[in-house]
């Protein structure tokens, strides 16, 4: 499917809100990297819901192909397992680039940052496609700036456990804004907080899938350090529709997206104890190294130029993951013969 590229349609200059028409006048071709993980498999329905063709890449590294089951079959959405580290020819319209080990437990000694986003801004670029990259709060280390606007250059230790993440994010950052200007690629990037809800990996050592599947396991809740540390958390939902605004909005970014109600990791485990289970106790365990003492987006820019803002709070959208949470940790132990 190598066609020549004169016949495409680039989307530069459709700002109308609505998805531009893609290649040869039909309907949108999306690839979504990372399509079979938590925020990927989230972004895949809404985009089909809308009637756009999407193509999900992803190595099922950390993704599920149980978070995509329920489209297999549907003649509008396509699931190919590669990784992108390597290069790969597609025609599409738009990006979102989404694939990356997205937590400590996982993200360790893996070039997709790098390697993964360098490929998949080549495609952009030879194909003329819009592409997205989902960076992270994380740019912004151990911050100084509280809360953290976008201006902020951050505060990272370049060299630490977690450097891998955040500096590969912040290489993906630049590498986006170096074709953006100096090959034209449409770029958007979005910088989003702690996100959590239905479909998150049960085993991946964030904080509320830990908390939440101890309190349903019956298991103590890990607080790690004091406890004293905060952390904003948004819902999937609100960042989904963030994700759509800024791909479909003019503005390159970086924008932060996130919901600025702030915990701390002893304040989240109340609000897990009242959700699930009030007689969950607390188990205190040594913190990670460099682990970000406060983090908590200042939003006003993507409220501003994207017309976008979360509107799930924390009491309202932790209660919602809690069924998803509850059957696969059923059937995990059905599988176990418990
Ligand atoms: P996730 O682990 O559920 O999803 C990541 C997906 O990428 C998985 O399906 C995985 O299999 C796939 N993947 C990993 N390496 C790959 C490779 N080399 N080739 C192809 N596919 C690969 O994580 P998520 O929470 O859905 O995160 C999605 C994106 O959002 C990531 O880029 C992450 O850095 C970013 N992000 C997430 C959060 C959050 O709180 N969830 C916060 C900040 C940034
Ligand atoms: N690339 C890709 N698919 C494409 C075009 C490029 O995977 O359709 C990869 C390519 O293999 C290279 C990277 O994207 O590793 C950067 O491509 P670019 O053309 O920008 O750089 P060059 O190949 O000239 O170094
Ligand atoms: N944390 C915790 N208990 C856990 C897992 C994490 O107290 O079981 C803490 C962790 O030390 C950090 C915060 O929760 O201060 C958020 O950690 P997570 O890995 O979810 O996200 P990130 O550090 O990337 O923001």
């Amino acid at each position: 499917n190598f066609l020549p590229r004169s016949g495409l349609t680039r989307l530069s200059g459709s700002h109308t809100g609505r998805v531009p028409v893609g290649i040869t006048g039909r309907r949108p071709r999306i690839v979504v990297t990372g399509g079979a993980g938590f925020v990927g498999s989230h972004l895949v329905d809404k985009l089909i819901a809308r009637g756009d063709d999407v193509i999900v890449i992803d190595n099922f590294f950390t993704g599920r192909k149980e978070n995509l089951v329920h489209l297999f079959g549907n003649p509008r959405f396509e699931l190919i397992r590669h990784d992108v580290v390597e290069p790969i020819l597609l025609e599409v319209d738009q990006i979102y680039h989404l694939a990356c080990p997205a937590s400590p437990v996982h993200y360790k000694y893996n070039p997709t940052n790098v390697m993964g986003t360098l490929n998949m801004l080549g495609l952009a670029k030879r194909i003329g496609a819009r592409f997205l990259l989902t960076s992270t709060s994380e740019v912004y280390g151990d911050p100084l700036e509280h809360p953290q606007k976008e201006t902020y250059w951050g505060n990272v230790n370049p060299i630490g456990e977690r450097s891998c993440y955040d500096e590969g994010k912040r290489t993906a950052e630049t590498l986006a804004m170096d074709y953006h200007r100096g090959a034209g690629v449409e770029v958007r990037i979005a910088r989003i907080f702690n996100t959590y809800g239905p479909r998150m990996c049960l085993d991946d050592g964030r904080v509320v899938s830990n908390f939440v599947a101890q309190a349903i396991r019956k298991q103590p809740l890990t607080v790690y350090g004091d406890g004293k540390q905060t952390r904003s958390f948004q819902y999937v939902s609100d960042l989904v529709n963030g994700l759509v605004a800024l791909m479909e909005g003019e503005h390159v970014g970086p924008f932060n997206l996130g919901n600025p109600g702030e915990f701390t990791m002893l304040e989240l485990a109340e609000v897990v104890k009242e959700t699930i289970d009030s007689s969950a106790t607390i188990e205190y365990k040594p913190n990670t190294a460099d682990d970000p003492h406060m983090r908590k987006p200042d939003i006003s820019k993507a409220k501003e130029l994207l017309n976008w803002e979360p509107k799930i709070p924390l009491r309202e959208g932790l209660p919602l993951m809690v069924n998803d949470f509850r059957n696969r940790i059923l059937n995990e132990d059905e599988g176990k013969g418990m």
